[in-house]
C-alpha cells in the first residue's frame, strides 16, 4: 500500500521535530558545558544523537513506501535556562509535545486503515514512555537535590556514564 499524501505530510513534518528536537537537546548541552555540568553536557549530546535516528527512521518508512522526504528549516532552540532543573523541565515537557505529535500522526494512519504505519508507529509509542520516563526522574532528582552542590555533581556524574 503506497503512503497516502497527509501522511507522508503528517511524517516530514515530525522529521523536522526530531532534527528540531536534537537541536533542543544540543543547545542544552552547551548550556551544561558552560555550567560545568559535563555530565548532563554529555547525555544531552547522546540524546541529540538519537534524534537524528529518529528522524531517519521516519524518513526510510517514507522512501520504502514511495514518498517523497522533504526537508524544511530548522527552527532556532532556547539557548538559555535558570537552573538545571528548569532545563530538564523543558526536555520533560518537550517529550510530551513529541508523543503527542506522534499519537496525531498515528489518528492520520488508524483512520487510513494503514497498518504498515501503524506498526511503525508503534515502535516510537514504546520509545517515548521512555524518553518521557528518563527525563522526568532527572527532573524530579533534580528537585528533591535543590540547593545541594554535592548531590548535583554526583548526579551530573551518573549522568556521564550514559553509553547509548
Ligand atoms: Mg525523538
Amino acid at each position: 500500500m503506497e503512503i497516502s499524501k497527509e501522511l507522508t505530510d503528517a511524517i516530514n513534518e515530525q522529521i523536522n521535530f526530531e532534527m528540531y528536537s536534537g537541536y533542543v537537546y544540543l543547545s542544552m548541552a552547551t548550556w551544561f558545558e558552560e555550567q560545568n555540568l559535563d555530565g548532563m553536557a554529555h547525555w544531552m549530546k547522546i540524546q541529540a544523537k538519537e534524534e537524528y535516528e529518529h528522524a531517519m527512521r521516519f524518513w526510510k518508512h517514507i522512501t520504502d513506501r514511495g514518498g517523497k522526504v522533504t526537508l524544511k528549516a530548522i527552527k532556532a532552540p532556547k539557548t538559555e535556562w535558570e537552573s538545571a532543573y528548569e532545563a530538564w523541565d523543558d526536555a520533560y515537557n518537550h517529550e510530551l509535545t513529541v508523543s503527542k505529535l506522534i499519537f496525531d500522526i498515528g489518528e492520520i494512519a488508524d483512520k487510513e486503515g494503514d497498518r504498515a504505519a501503524g506498526s511503525m508507529l508503534q515502535w516510537f509509542y514504546d520509545e517515548q514512555i521512555e524518553e518521557e520516563e528518563q527525563t522526568m526522574k532527572v527532573r524530579d532528582l533534580l528537585k528533591i537535590i535543590g540547593d545541594s552542590t554535592n548531590a548535583l555533581f554526583m548526579l551530573d556524574g551518573r549522568l556521564r556514564r550514559r553509553g547509548t
